[in-house]
């Protein structure tokens, strides 16, 4: 009996190995200095666990959340207003091009004239961070917040009982360095478009809090892929995700055989 069990133990490591992502790559251009490298090539498991975990659920809920995907389900608008003490309002251009040229189905552009913007990005200093949250959210949820996750930056965002995001604020600290800066812009802008949760365990996410990563890595960019294919719709439930994602994997290319490195 203990013998068959460790060759059962064996057979799961091998099948672990198997899947380890693989394609490592440095960090690309732009990414600030210390960035860490990244796996290019990811397992249809792999993309499945990141994409189930971070779609769903959340650091903190306010009033009745839909428990299904959250999406927007229309071309997002975006406004930045920029009131730091460093000038950050180029660089946060440059990624939100990053983001609209690489995921086309978020129809990402920027809002123009006084139209109300999907997405608000507010770049501010560090020590003006808690008095931003107070005024959006009131002082007895900004304390709750700060209490339970001690954030450096944070994004609000507002669903409607089908899933489909109302509208989304994004706090950027910009006067605390390159790496803060552009870990922020791009974590924060994953939940502004509805990855709203975080996974430190996982180690290929911008949404891990205890990595520092500063760029749209190739595992971010298919998980948003994912979220914004016709197929994945708001308020779909993570049991129906689950029985869709891997056709979709398949079908949109983004799962490559590991090779081992
Ligand atoms: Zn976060």
């Amino acid at each position: 009996m203990k013998r068959s069990f460790a060759a059962f133990i064996f057979i799961i490591s091998l099948s672990a190995a198997a899947l380890a992502a693989s394609g490592k790559q440095p960090a690309p251009p732009g990414s600030f200095q210390g960035a860490p490298p990244q796996y290019t090539r990811f397992s249809t498991a792999e993309l499945m666990r990141g994409f189930l975990a971070l779609t769903f659920g959340s650091d903190l809920r306010i009033g009745a959340v839909p428990h299904g995907i959250r999406r927007f389900d229309h071309p997002i608008r975006v406004a930045v207003i920029a009131s730091g003490s460093v000038g950050r309002a180029a660089a946060m251009q440059r990624v939100l091009d990053e983001y609209a040229q690489k995921v086309p189905n978020l129809r990402l552009s920027i809002a123009a004239g006084t139209a109300p913007a999907d997405i608000e990005v507010r770049l501010i200093d560090e020590k003006d961070f808690t008095s931003a949250l107070r005024a959006a959210f009131g002082a007895k949820i900004t304390k709750t917040f700060v209490a339970r996750t001690d954030p450096q930056c944070m994004t609000s965002v507002k669903s409607s009982a089908d899933g489909g995001i109302v509208r989304a604020v994004s706090f950027i600290i910009v006067d605390k360095g390159d790496d803060v800066f552009l870990d922020c812009a791009y974590h924060e802008l994953l939940h502004a478009f509805g990855l709203s949760s975080h996974d430190q365990r996982n180690p290929w996410t911008s949404l891990n809090q205890k990595r520092m990563v500063g760029y749209l890595s190739v595992y971010d960019r298919a998980l948003l892929t994912l979220l914004y294919d016709p197929r994945i719709q708001p308020g779909m439930t993570a049991r129906q995700a689950r029985a869709r994602l891997p056709r979709l994997i398949q079908d949109l290319g983004l799962a490559a055989p590991a090779q081992g490195k």
